[in-house]
């Protein structure tokens, strides 16, 4: 296939933000539309002086930033939201080219990290009286720790770095963010915005390799790092930040169970299952990637399911019928197509999709697959991709036990007509979030993480943001 018209021309009109400045890098990245494969822009790569220049930014800053109110700090984010809510078509046009999911999707990413940060900004840090007799008053308070790096993954690049930096600056923290090499732009764009709004340094953003994100968690300027990506990637963040006993946030991989009782309505529930295993071609954190049915309800779900995947169409997301986009990139594609070819080798039955289309761009259609082997790669791995097993169970015992038969324990599900055995069911998933009837409900008013090697701490809610601070007791006789 020929390149795109608008893939010819290489867009170049991306910065640094370093110290409230829009500054080149040393050196610089391609980064490729995964539906045209071709490269589209190149934007800067930061190198080692840049990277202290921007921790030096933010820890001046810092000494300022801190001292203001929580409401003036509220203030800086509701003005930044409102400013990235009329770049909305703009920003989400880019993360469409640049990560690939459906115009929709990126949408609605941005509609609801923008709400996440209005409400975010709407929770109250209080100081807490732990003792108040005759003779002692002590309080607990809670005090920023200084610079927040924040390294996000290229699957969700818009909402996950506001996300963490909504949370970081309005405990009073100042931040270096880094994206990643996969996915730049939009933060770029979104740094950009933040420079007409917050006062030089406290917002930085700095894009480059993985080298970059080490170096981060390494430089002794940096007092936490608030890292999402893969869990292999998170145990490097854990060791390259011991060294400086840096706070750490770890929001990592999953494998999410679901679960599907024998008194569920397969046909009433299809669509919603269907949409939290293939949003964004299966690469959320949080989408269904293992689905255990019960034997009752077994074949009707699978139909319905069928069904779902048969409408929905995948192409370039900037087409709005499709409803999958391509995998974000040649090493994640290259890695899912592997794990088809597996499961297809293994004899499993593959109920719709399966084929690797011979086309231009990193697509991969919706695929479910049966009969197959609970210590198969696509049960066991986090496939992060379009293709999902459908298990049987007879004894819910039994789907408990294999869902929890793994080292993720991010998020789960379980689908019923009677909500309060759904909720006896989901009490037993070592996850840390479990849900009843839905999957994938995130709010600033909740808090989200994983249980397991899927991360460490929480994110979102007053637990949240009290991870980015340091509590402090204060006692006083009277
Ligand atoms: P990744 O771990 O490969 O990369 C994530 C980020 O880490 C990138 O910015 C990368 O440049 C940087 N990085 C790489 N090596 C580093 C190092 N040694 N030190 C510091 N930084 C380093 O992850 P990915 O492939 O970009 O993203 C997919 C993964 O992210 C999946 O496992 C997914 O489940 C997970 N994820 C988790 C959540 C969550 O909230 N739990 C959300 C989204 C994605």
């Amino acid at each position: 296939m020929a390149a795109r018209a608008d893939d010819l021309e290489i867009r170049t009109d991306f910065s640094l933000l370093i110290n409230g400045e829009l500054v080149p890098g040393d050196d610089w990245l391609d980064v490729i539309n995964p539906a045209t494969e071709q490269v589209f822009a190149r934007c800067p790569a930061a190198g080692d002086a840049q990277l202290d220049a921007a921790v030096d930014a933010a820890r001046d800053a810092f000494a300022t930033w801190s001292r203001l109110s929580y409401e003036e700090r509220a203030g800086y984010v509701r003005r930044y939201t409102a400013v990235l809510a009329e770049h909305h078509a703009a920003l989400a046009a880019l993360l469409v080219r640049e990560q690939g999911k459906p115009i929709a999707q990126a949408r609605a990413e941005l509609d609801s990290c923008l709400k996440q940060a209005d409400d975010t900004v709407g929770l109250q840090i209080s100081v807490e009286v732990l003792v108040e007799d005759d003779t002692h008053r002590i309080e607990l308070h809670y005090r920023p720790l200084g610079v927040i790096g924040i390294i996000t993954p290229w699957n969700a690049p818009a909402a996950l770095a506001l996300n963490s930096l909504t949370s970081a600056v309005y405990t009073g923290n100042t931040v270096v963010i880094k994206p990643s090499p996969y996915t730049p732009l939009t933060t770029l764009k979104m740094g950009e915005l933040a420079r007409e709004i917050f006062p030089p340094g406290v917002i930085n953003v700095l894009t480059g390799g993985d080298e970059l994100g080490r170096r981060l968690c390494e430089h002794p300027g940096v007092q936490k790092i608030s890292f999402t990506g893969s869990v292999a990637t998170g145990k490097k963040v854990i060791a390259s930040s011991a060294e400086t006993l840096k706070r750490i946030t770890l929001e990592l991989g999953g494998n999410d169970p679901a679960i599907v009782l024998e008194d569920a309505d397969p046909k009433a529930i299809a669509k919603d299952i269907f949409f939290a295993c293939f949003v964004n071609s299966g690469q959320v954190c949080m989408a269904i990637k293992r689905i255990y049915a019960h034997e009752d309800i077994y074949d009707d779900l699978c139909d319905a399911l069928t069904e779902e995947a048969r409408n929905a169409p995948y192409g370039d997301g900037l087409d709005p019928k499709n409803k999958l986009g391509p995998l974000q990139n040649k090493m994640q594609y290259d890695k899912v197509v592997e794990i088809f070819e597996a499961t297809k080798r293994s004899g499993a039955r593959i109920l719709v999709g399966g084929d690797v289309p011979d086309r231009t761009g990193y697509f991969l259609p919706p695929t479910y697959v049966t009969d197959i082997d609970d210590d198969s790669r696509l049960v066991t791995e986090e496939q992060f991709g379009p293709i999902v097993p459908i298990l049987k169970f007879s004894e819910v015992e039994d789907a408990i036990r294999r869902a929890n038969d793994t080292r993720y324990g991010l998020s789960g599900s379980v689908w019923t007509s009677d909500p309060a055995r759904g909720k006896a069911v989901a009490s037993q998933l070592e996850v840390g979030t479990a849900w009843v009837n839905q999957h994938r409900a995130i709010s600033a008013y909740v808090p989200f993480g994983g249980a397991k090697e899927s991360g460490m701490g929480r994110q979102h809610s007053i637990l949240g943001l009290k991870g980015d601070m340091e509590p402090q007791v204060i006692s006083v006789p009277n």
